[in-house]
């Protein structure tokens, strides 16, 4: 399978080398030359496949021959080692949970899987990686951990100083060895626009061999489909395909379900769930793109003004009419999501963190039009990890699982730099 850039003036890469370089030289998103249709049995029976066998019939043929299918066997087993249940919440609605990984959220799919490519395909060669990424919070912790200790490979973390929950930032900032993190006085797009200038930087990518994870690496984006059709396999009545509400930052986990869809998943209708960060609602109503700031909410990981993976769904939906039809997008304020979340735990027990909140709120808009629909959300981080956000508006104490109690009150390393390129240019020609 061969990749384009979506800038289109650098010449098409490997899966191998579009998972390295993570963008085009020309600053473009690499995009799939084809759209592999999954197998027909797998929507159809979904029941007699493992988990991991749908994600190799999914992934495979977008990695082609740039790794022996056992290699990809291996690490799918590796990256999906923890269970990813639909949970009905009430007679409409259920929850895709997906942070029962290490680091409680949905990312911890994309991090694992992303960092195993990079240690296959740097055996056997003697230089270093430097993966460099911006994080609004979740992105950071489980880049860190799934990185952590895999030689060959330098971690180096940007995030906006404040803007993250404390269980975020211990995650990010506790794991010292190949991790390096820096406390930006800024917000996530100033992060984000530092990586960005950083792999622009033609001269300090002769020095270094950077590479980002964040969503835009196919590595990360790719296997983030899986979960969609793990979700269709729990689906009780494929007669009625579920309307799925996807809480929304960075775009990159609902473009992996467009992509799925594209391949032939049968799902209803996909919603980005936003927070007040609304350019892509906007942009839906009036044909207007107008990246905007980011406004600070209590789903701080989508706070996002100019959403990175935009691009990537104007390229699905040029090449699939359908899409644009199956697609929609609404933003949620903080009250309706603080008032969502007591409601649902008051009703029907559920504990929604912040960013599934936004998602339970879209989804249940949208079923009230709709009558005959049922739905689910993704739930894409554990309640507690928002802790400072969910305790006071339940009024109720978390339980920190064991995984979290035991970073609490290790000592934080990270390093401050104001948000100017220089000061993380420095930095890199020192430590990358
Ligand atoms: C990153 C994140 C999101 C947003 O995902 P995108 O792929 O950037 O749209 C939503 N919820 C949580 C908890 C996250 O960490």
């Amino acid at each position: 399978m061969h990749y384009y850039s979506l800038n289109n003036t650098s010449s098409p890469v490997s899966f191998r080398e579009a998972a390295i370089q993570g963008q085009a030289s020309d600053g473009g998103l690499y995009f799939p030359a084809q759209i592999p249709a999954v197998n027909a049995d797998l929507i159809a029976h979904p029941n007699q496949y493992e988990d991991w066998e749908i994600a190799f019939h999914v992934l495979q043929p977008f990695i082609g021959r740039d790794m022996p299918e056992t290699v990809l066997f291996q690490l799918l087993q590796e990256t999906f080692c923890f269970p990813i249940p639909l949970v009905q919440v009430n007679t409409r609605i259920a929850a895709l949970e997906l942070f029962h990984g290490p680091t409680l959220a949905f990312k911890d799919v994309g991090a694992r899987f992303m960092s195993r490519c990079l240690g296959y395909f740097s055996q056997g060669t003697n230089r270093q990686t430097t993966v460099l990424v911006a994080t609004s919070g979740d992105t950071g912790s489980a880049v860190a951990h799934g990185f952590y200790e895999v030689d060959g490979v330098q971690v180096v973390i940007l995030y906006p100083s404040g803007k993250v929950s404390r269980v975020q930032e211990q995650q990010l900032t506790t794991l010292g060895k190949n991790i390096k993190t820096l406390e930006v006085s800024g917000a996530f797009d100033d992060c984000q626009q530092l990586v960005k200038q950083a792999f622009s930087d033609r001269e300090l990518n002769q020095k270094l061999s950077l590479t980002s994870a964040n969503s835009i690496n196919v590595a990360r984006w790719l296997p983030q489909q899986c979960y969609y059709f793990f979700a269709w396999k729990q689906w009780r009545n494929q007669q009625n395909p579920p309307v799925v509400s996807v809480p929304s930052g960075n775009f990159g986990n609902i473009c992996a379900g467009l992509l799925a869809c594209a391949g032939g998943l049968p799902l209803r209708r996909l919603i980005a769930a936003c927070n007040a960060n609304d350019v892509v609602p906007t942009f839906l109503s009036t044909q207007t793109y107008q990246p905007k700031a980011a406004v600070q909410t209590i789903s701080n990981a989508m706070d996002v003004g100019n959403p990175s993976n935009f691009v990537r769904i104007l390229e699905l939906f040029q090449l699939n009419k359908r899409l644009k039809n199956i697609f929609s997008a609404v933003s949620i304020s903080d009250e309706t999501t603080k008032n969502t979340m007591r409601r649902v735990f008051d009703q029907y027990g559920y504990t929604l963190d912040p960013h599934g909140a936004v998602g339970f709120s879209a989804l249940e808009k949208h079923l009230e039009n709709h009558p005959d629909e049922l739905g689910m959300f993704l739930e894409t981080a554990h309640p507690v990890k928002f802790y400072d956000v969910v305790e006071p508006v339940l009024q109720q104490r978390l339980e920190l699982p064991p995984s979290v109690q035991s970073i609490m009150n290790l000592e934080k390393k990270a390093t401050r730099i104001p948000a100017q390129y220089d000061a993380l240019r420095a930095f890199l020609e020192q430590n990358g």
